[in-house]
């Protein structure tokens, strides 16, 4: 199959880059020309383990190319996908669609009769409708179908996400682009694959009603990490002893600071519009939404509480930056939130993240380390905010002995408290008792 992915971030590079391993072939088109260049190159602008040795093995195989021009791939390709960003709209927290039907308009003019346009980007109920019209705008009478295919792969874990998915909801009632993407993702499994066909508009809800659950999970046991602070309970016990239960699952029950990333908060907040347009609203995620915006910010007030009270003056070690392990997206990470409100306080913060400073640089005005220990090296407290595996074995000796004062405020509870504590650590987790 001849595949064209218009947008080449996370999604769009990872689902072109597998597409072409698995052997169709592949062109990755965005409007930004730097990210082209880079690509052409073999460099890949994220960072999202094993994407590299991929990209460059299926470029060296030609089934892989990227181009700012849509006009030469869209000729002939047998489906185009939409996989550019749907951020939040600015002032009311509905998804903006702006990148998707400018997207659309460019489509419209140069897809091939029968092709399959497929939306892959995140998109509110009723976007493939839209999508729909503006083709029909340009094309009246064409025979090309729009179909909602939508994505669920984790960063720091696409490739396997993407290669390996527990399901693929596609969203059509064309029996020609059902063939279509049947034959796209055939080649993931020897036997069947786990394709749910559905409406479009069913499988767009699929997407929000996925995102939302997962973050009501986080938020759920986020407040009882509170309640363990208060009855003197371990929060890691409760996700244990509950999550052992097959019909809750030990997915999705760390407590931390609350979810950040470039998904969950605006993919929520989308939802909680789209319920409310349509008169039936989910209250339940609405105050999801609510519970976890005031909990990101009042990580920064348990970190001053931990410190005695007051930063000011005082130098915040902060190791972990991105929203979550793995990648270097800074998108409404909760570092974001927690930083300047420690600056505001008047800390001065230092931070090392593996991968992401270099986007934390365009959003945080703060001093970064080199590594860990030159991080923590003089600081009156250490804060732990994403757990890479790089933190989570750090020599405790080494770490106490470059620390002004042991104090430590573990936000991803990747230390035992009485360890910490026969360490001589004043030490702070999230929900480890009283
Ligand atoms: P991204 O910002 O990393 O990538 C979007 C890309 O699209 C950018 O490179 C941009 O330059 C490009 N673009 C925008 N308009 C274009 C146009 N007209 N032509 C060509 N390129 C264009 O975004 P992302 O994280 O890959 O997310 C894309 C969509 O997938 C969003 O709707 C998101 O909600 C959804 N999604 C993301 C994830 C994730 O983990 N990042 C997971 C599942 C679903």
């Amino acid at each position: 199959m001849r595949l064209v992915m218009v947008g080449s971030g996370y999604v769009g590079l990872v689902s072109g880059v597998c597409f072409a391993d698995f052997g169709h072939d592949v062109v990755c088109v965005d409007k930004d020309p730097a990210k082209i260049a880079r690509l052409k190159n073999g460099e890949v602008p994220i960072f999202e383990p094993g994407l590299d040795t991929m990209l460059e093995a299926n470029m060296r195989a030609g089934r892989l190319s990227f181009t700012t021009d849509l006009t030469e791939a869209a000729r002939d390709a047998d489906a185009i996908f939409i996989a550019v960003g749907t951020p939040t709209r600015r002032g009311d927290g509905h998804a903006d669609l702006t990148y998707v039907y400018e997207a659309t308009r460019e489509i419209a003019v140069l897809a091939a009769e029968n092709a399959v346009i497929v939306t892959k980007s995140t998109v509110p109920v009723g976007t493939g409708d839209e999508v729909e019209r503006i083709l029909r705008e340009f094309r009246p009478g064409a025979n090309i179908s729009v179909v909602s295919n939508p994505e669920f792969l984790r960063e720091g874990a696409a490739i396997e996400d993407f290669k390996r998915p527990d399901r693929i909801v596609i969203g059509t009632d064309s029996d020609h682009a059902r063939y279509v993407m049947t034959e796209i993702y055939r080649p993931l499994y020897i036997n069947q694959g786990p394709l749910l066909f559905v409406s479009r508009r069913t499988s767009e809800l699929i997407k929000y009603a996925a995102n939302a659950f997962l973050a009501m999970k986080i938020t759920f046991i986020n407040e009882m990490a509170d309640l363990c602070e208060k009855l003197d309970a371990d929060v890691q016990d409760v996700a244990r002893g509950i999550g052992l239960d097959n019909r809750i699952g030990a997915k999705f029950l760390h407590a931390g600071p609350g979810y950040g990333g470039s998904c969950f908060p605006k993919d929520t907040l989308a939802l909680v519009k789209t319920a409310q347009d349509a008169k039936s609203p989910t209250r339940l995620i609405e105050t999801v939404v609510e519970v976890n915006g005031r909990r990101k910010k009042r990580m920064a007030e348990k970190i001053i509480a931990a410190c005695g009270g007051s930063v000011a003056g005082k130098r915040i070690a902060v190791l972990g930056l991105a929203f979550k392990p793995n990648t270097d997206d800074m998108r409404d990470a909760p570092a974001l939130d927690i930083i300047p409100a420690l600056q505001a306080a008047g800390a001065e913060v230092i931070a090392y993240d593996p991968e992401s400073m270099e986007q934390a640089r365009q959003v945080l005005n703060i001093g970064f380390a080199e590594g860990p220990y030159d991080c923590i090296e003089g600081a009156d407290a250490l804060v732990i905010i994403t757990e890479w595996n790089a933190f989570r074995a750090l020599d405790l000796k080494r770490v106490k002995a470059s620390l002004k004062s042991p104090v430590v405020v573990d936000l991803r509870n990747i230390y035992r408290p009485q360890e910490m504590k026969a360490l001589g650590f004043t030490y702070h987790g999230i929900g480890r008792g009283a």
